[in-house]
């Protein structure tokens, strides 16, 4: 039984097309069961008495929790909300896609989507910043991380690195909605990083940003040092003068808004900032700032690949129909996603490791 909020909105939504060309998985799929509305209507009919089947479960899991619904929503609702609590019934009733199990036996057994040991990138440099690294760049993009740290090596940042990073909570709570299981999750991780004892936390992905920041506060989790975005931070040290990039000339280029970004912080400037620092000259793509379309995220990737493979391929559908060949990312998921399917004659840049090359 989902809450009663989420049970409203869900009716609401139900009759509503009006955000359905924004969402990444209808594009992709062309299934009207992947409209935000579609699963609205789905909720109502079960809340109206219809069995919440293993095919209603399945449908809430073909949703990226991206927001673009969210975000232009004028009435103001909330489709990852109820899609969240379906997921969580989905769950109690042992109605998972298999996908969906598989990562969950992986949590199980290492602690992280993957099922694979986590890489460590322990630092003890000072307390200056605590850097939040996160299990989709630890594992999936360590250049990221390597480059990252390095840029705050060069800037003369004291910075430490947990020897052993918790989970966020991030993973657990897209995959089952925001469970008992999830917020223990989080206070294990907020422990550990009120421990560390640092001025400021950076988390380099920002959906674990978007969680510490905005779920944290709602469960009675105070951290004791504010989050910020890994791009803030770095767009900081650029402005400041503690980053001198060699002057440089890069070409037409667009910067990918990552979901968590762009809808939650509304943080546009610091990517573009640090592009411009890389000399990148500024394109957009059709959906950028808050109405930029997913590439795909992480989890999703692991419980639906071919989904978000073809989702990742529609981002860059939008950035052919630029004059640009360069698609620029500052985020591991949208990373980890749009590199399994770059166009020939097109590159994925990270704007960490462009930064810190062009950084003596
Ligand atoms: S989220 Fe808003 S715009 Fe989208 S279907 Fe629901 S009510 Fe309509
Ligand atoms: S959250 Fe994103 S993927 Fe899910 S229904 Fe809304 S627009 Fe579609």
């Amino acid at each position: 039984m989902i809450n009663r909020e989420a049970a409203r909105q869900a009716d609401k939504c139900r009759f509503c097309w009006m955000c359905r060309h924004l969402c990444p998985v209808q594009l992709v799929t062309g299934k009207e069961i992947n409209t935000p509305r579609a699963k609205g209507l789905l909720i109502s009919m079960n809340e109206r008495g219809a069995e919440f089947d293993a095919d209603m479960a399945e449908a809430m899991y073909e949703c990226l929790l991206c927001d673009a619904c969210t975000d232009n929503c004028a009435t103001g609702y909330n489709p990852p909300l109820f899609i969240r609590e379906a997921r969580t019934e989905a769950a109690v009733l042992g109605l998972l896609p298999e996908g969906v199990e598989a990562v969950l036996n992986n949590i199980e057994k290492s602690g992280n989507i993957y099922g694979a040991e986590k890489p460590s990138y322990a630092a003890d440099k000072g307390k200056e910043v605590l850097v939040y690294v996160g299990e989709a760049a630890a594992v999936r993009a360590p250049e990221m991380v390597r480059a990252y740290l390095s840029l705050l090596d060069k800037a003369g940042v004291a910075y430490t690195v947990l020897e052993n990073e918790p989970a966020s909570g991030v993973m657990l709570g897209d995959l089952i909605g925001y469970t008992e299981e999830v917020r223990e999750q989080a206070a294990a991780c907020a422990a550990a990083l009120n421990g560390a004892g640092a001025g400021k936390i950076v988390a380099l992905d920002s959906y674990d940003a978007q969680l510490m920041a905005e779920k944290y506060p709602e469960w009675g989790l105070e951290l004791a040092a504010p989050v910020v975005t890994a791009t803030s931070f770095i767009a900081s040290l650029l402005a400041d003068g503690k980053l001198q990039p060699e002057k440089t000339e890069a070409g037409p280029a667009a910067f990918h808004d990552d979901d968590r970004l762009a809808r939650f912080f509304k943080e546009y400037d610091a990517g573009r900032a640090i592009a411009k620092a890389c000399g990148y000259e500024k394109v957009e793509m059709y959906n950028h700032l808050a109405l930029a379309k997913s590439a795909g995220t992480s989890v999703a990737k692991a419980f639906m690949p071919e989904i978000v493979k073809k989702v990742s391929a529609g981002r860059w559908d939008d950035l052919m129909r630029t004059e640009a060949k360069t698609m620029l990312v500052a985020s591991p998921e949208a990373y980890d996603c749009l590199r399994e399917t770059i166009p020939e004659g097109y590159e994925l840049v990270d704007l960490f490791e462009a930064l810190d090359r062009l950084v003596k």
